[in-house]
């Protein structure tokens, strides 16, 4: 050991022991901690790394069973900060095996002379912030504690095997082995009777090698998993092709992916394949052997969809039903709690097949749960099992077992970890936590990890840390904290990221469901590898957004505040909108916006089936008015909505909302009738407004002939055409008539001032800018007609207009005037529900395919368009219908 080792007190000075000092102390010595030490040793900091294994490997020190591999392909699944390392090492196959891989961390390890720093055979036990000195005091189970300025811990997400939870495990006198702590000699197995208890991805691994040598092998299953054939052997050509051309690019563009192994996102989504095509691609991702490809590759809805999840996971259970003879124990495999991908699939060899051989059986524990463990055996709620071995692969108390191990971690003013995480992991950035100043964790809650190719996210966050420990000594800081705001908000973050995908739908190690007690939410990231390290590099653009940073002879520094404010695909769209870096759209002139906008209309994937839908054309006050109908799938008569769309009364027409009426047309169970009513500046104030009352008088006189259910319409629209679905509701109270029995407001224009606070605080960057807004008023009416009802419905009078409801975004320079007029209309007597959208723009809600997370709104919207009709609740709609046979409440749930 290079640093100093002396004799100091501890904290409250009873005693003294010997201490040894660094800058900063690492924890684990599996890919995070080797990497942390190389390049902290770089940047000039004096260091040590603890590790209670005694040799390096983590992860792939520990879990030696039989079958153990990789399941990220080995091309993508290593190290990639240094061209030379990676041209140093060849793996041998497309899916390394457990030593392998061990031996080339231990490699790492050699190159790199990173050994003289581990002190092995050492467990961290506590650890205690100084606030006085300013520094983290490490006890350990072995020799001197360590004093250092940061503390990191490296510690893994997966390594810290969860204990059996059946009882007498004590009592049984044959052997016990656990995959994640596996003996270094070998296990012999062969003429043995052995139980396998879990079916996760270490049971799946190891069982099919195990049945191959036992004489009887009894696998006690709790929750059936997907697993996908890994059609081992060796790199596959054309992934290797790839990097070889272009090392760097490929490296790139992991880092920049979804999940840190480079794909390009899929656009076509399951819809607009044929059943054909679905199996086509299927086939193709089943005999590629590729985790990745299968989660990511099919259909762009695969994973954020209950639906584009149910084809692809009944495809799979078809090749479960094929692969195993016995249609009892094939039933009994197949999983139906949870949507694929939700729970992390695994990669096998065999697996399926294993339960086709004669001494083989598989124990269902959801038919018969294991009572005991007896001296000789395992005892179910049917029969007894003999056996000679058990073995437990029962997996990990995942990404905060081994954190919370270390016990009590004590931050500042004596706050325990323990205390702060016991309703579940609070993070900043999954890399930090407030009230823990100068801690660390690599892959810690709150970040990608587990759900991603660990080799990038672990590069990642080392290399984020060991640049900001530079950063700071630089600039003569000696601590840094997220602030409770910053945590906070991105707790917020998360719990919207984690609305983008299924995970939330099942029990999984992700969730925490798998550790009896432990508090449960989605603890990865689900945002994707990319978003968050932009994200991170945001944070650093940002003055250190959401960190105090303090230091003896500097003055203190906190910008305090939320990282992401934007839902996390309203960040992605804006964005990549920004990245288009488009002119103002108002500098195209009206027509070469109407050509733009129709363009980008054309780019969209093709919204989804509804039972009908048939263009016509209605008498309009000035000639004749285009409209398109949607028709549900259902039987009808169906009550009818003229919608109006959106565009600034300028631009759009029946085409652009073309998503948005059919997923409506689908949730509500009710007829849109989207009308093509005339835009300015051909047809200026009141052309719009005349013709939305129109159209809405003429539908309602003709429900029969449409279809409809006989009786009052609705009325809804968004933006321009919210404001003309109100000032209909307006002049139908006035004109007497038609009926309207309630109106959907989205995002409406309702009024011409424009120094509302949002007007300023939007006023751009949100796609809909405030120069557009003056652009589109100045085209649609002049200044002397603004302030008239009929494209100021905040000026008129409010009473007795129909039920409201009302949707604002927060990132919209209308969301005041919104508001003002839902406050309005309260006032007037009017019965009004209000959704104001927190982190969404204007057009959330009608990019239907691209803002996932504006589902809730919209079915939200649905629910009250139903209400208004006197229809019962209908949280799904069309083919929605269909998730009955993915069994899980919460499936059925994530409807809504
Ligand atoms: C069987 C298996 C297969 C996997 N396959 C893949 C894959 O294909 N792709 C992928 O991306 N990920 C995979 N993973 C996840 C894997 O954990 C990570 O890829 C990676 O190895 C984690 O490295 P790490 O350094 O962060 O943690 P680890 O490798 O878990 O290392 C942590 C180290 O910290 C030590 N430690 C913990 N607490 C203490 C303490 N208090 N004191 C001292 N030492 C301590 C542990 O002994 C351990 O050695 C797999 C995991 C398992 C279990």
């Amino acid at each position: 050991m290079q640093d100093a080792v002396v004799a100091v007190s501890t904290l409250d000075g009873t005693h003294k022991e010997t201490v040894q000092q660094v800058d900063v102390a690492v924890v684990g010595a599996g890919f995070a901690g080797l990497y942390l030490l190389y390049r902290l040793r770089k940047a000039g900091f004096t260091t040590v790394t603890l590790e209670e294994a005694d040799d390096v490997g983590g992860t792939w020190y520990w879990n030696r069973y039989p079958g153990a591999r990789c399941d990220i392909q080995t091309i993508d699944y290593g190290f990639t900060f240094d061209p030379e390392l990676e041209g140093a090492w060849r793996w041998s196959e497309k899916y390394a095996t457990q030593p392998e891989i061990l031996r080339y961390l231990g490699f790492v390890a050699d190159r790199y002379d990173l050994r003289r720093d581990i002190r092995f055979r050492t467990k961290v036990t506590a650890a205690i912030w100084d606030q006085a000195k300013q520094r983290w005091l490490l006890a350990t189970d072995n020799g001197a504690s360590v004093s250092c300025r940061h503390y990191i811990m490296a510690t893994g997400c997966l390594s810290s095997p969860k204990p059996p939870e059946i009882d007498g495990v004590k009592n049984f006198k044959g052997e016990v082995y656990f995959t994640g702590r596996w003996p270094h000699e070998e296990v012999k197995l062969a003429g043995k009777r052995v139980a396998v208890i879990g079916t996760g991805s270490s049971g799946i691994q190891s069982i099919p090698l195990i049945a191959e040598q036992a004489a009887e092998l009894a696998v006690f299953q709790r929750t059936p998993n997907f697993a996908l054939p890994a059609h081992n052997g060796p790199v596959p050509g054309d992934r290797k092709a790839l990097l070889d051309n272009d090392r760097t690019g490929y490296r790139e563009q992991a880092r920049w992916s979804l999940a840190g192994v480079p794909y390009p996102q899929q656009t076509v989504v399951s819809w607009q394949l044929s059943d054909a095509e679905r199996r086509e691609r299927f086939e193709k991702a089943w005999d590629a052997g590729d985790l990745v490809y299968i989660l990511t590759q099919l259909w762009a809805d695969q994973a954020v969809d209950v639906d584009g999840n149910a084809l692809l996971a009944e495809l799979f259970r078809d090749k479960i039903r094929a692969a195993v003879k016995d249609p009892e124990t094939a039933e009994a495999l197949t999983p139906y709690d949870h949507p694929f991908g939700a729970k992390r699939p695994c990669l096998d060899t065999n697996y399926y097949a294993t339960f086709n051989r004669p001494n083989v059986t598989l124990v269902n524990l959801r038919q018969e749960p294991i009572e005991a463990i007896t001296t000789s055996g395992i005892k179910t709620g049917k029969r007894t099992f003999d056996v000679d071995v058990i073995v437990f692969a029962t997996g990990f108390d995942a990404m905060t077992g081994a954190i919370m191990a270390v016990h009590p971690i004590t931050g500042r003013g004596g706050k325990s970890l323990s205390e702060v995480w016991a309703n579940g992991p609070q993070t900043y950035l999954g890399l930090t936590v407030a009230g823990f100043p100068n801690l660390f964790m690599i892959t810690g809650p709150g970040s990608p990890s587990v759900l991603s190719n660990m080799a990038v996210s672990i590069e990642q966050h080392v290399d984020w840390v060991v640049d900001r420990l530079t950063a700071m000594r630089e600039a003569g800081f000696a601590t840094i904290e997220a602030t409770e705001a910053a945590q906070a908000g991105w707790a917020r973050h998360m719990a919207d990221c984690s609305m983008l995908t299924l995970h939330r739908l099942a029990n999984t190690w992700y969730t925490g469901a798998n550790v009896p007690g432990k508090a449960q939410g989605v603890m990865p990231y689900t945002g994707g590898v990319g978003p968050y390290r932009s994200i991170c590099n945001e944070v650093v653009d940002r003055g250190m957004l959401g960190f105090m940073l303090s230091g003896p002879s500097v003055a203190e520094q906190c910008n305090d505040g939320e990282i992401v404010r934007l839902q996390p695909d309203v960040r992605l769209v804006l964005n990549m909108l920004a990245e288009m870096k488009l002119p103002p759209i108002e500098s195209f002139g009206f027509q070469g916006a109407r050509d733009f906008v129709a363009q980008f209309n054309a780019s969209r994937p093709a919204g989804r089936p509804v039972g009908e839908i048939v263009d016509g054309s209605l008498p309009g006050p000035d000639g004749a008015l285009s409209y398109r109908l949607y028709r549900p799938a259902t039987p009808g008569p169906h009550p009818i909505v003229v919608y109006f769309h959106g565009g600034g009364w300028v631009l759009g027409d029946e085409q652009s909302d073309d998503p948005f009426c059919r997923d409506m047309c689908r949730r509500t169970g009710m007829i849109f009738v989207s009308v093509g009513y005339r835009h300015a500046p051909e047809y200026r104030f009141p052309a719009a407004a005349e013709d939305g009352y129109a159209a809405t008088r003429w539908i309602a006189e003709h429900t029969a002939e449409l279809g409809g259910q006989p009786g009052p319409v609705l009325v809804a629209g968004w933006s321009a055409g919210g404001n003309i679905a109100a000032v209909t509701c307006q002049l139908a109270r006035d004109r007497g008539g038609p009926k309207i029995a309630g109106q959907l407001l989205v995002c409406p224009v309702t009024d011409c001032r424009f120094d509302r606070p949002s007007y300023n605080d939007n006023a751009a960057g949100y796609f809909l800018t405030r120069s557009l807004m003056y652009w589109f008023w100045d085209l649609y009416c002049s200044p002397a007609d603004r302030t008239d009802p009929r494209v100021s419905p905040l000026r008129g009078k409010l009473a007795g207009l129909p039920p409201a409801f009302v949707v604002t975004c927060e990132f919209d320079p209308l969301r005041d005037e919104g508001n003002a007029y839902a406050e309005a209309l309260t006032a007037a007597g009017v019965p009004v529900e209000q959704l104001q959208a927190r982190g969404h723009f204007h057009s959330s809600f009608t990019m239907v395919d691209m803002v996932i997370t504006s589902v809730s709104g919209r079915v939200q919207m649905a629910e009250a368009l139903r209400r208004f009709a006197g229809l019962p609740p209908q949280a799904t709609g069309g083919d929605e219908a269909r998730r009955g046979q993915l069994a899980s409440h919460k499936l059925a749930a994530a409807a809504g």
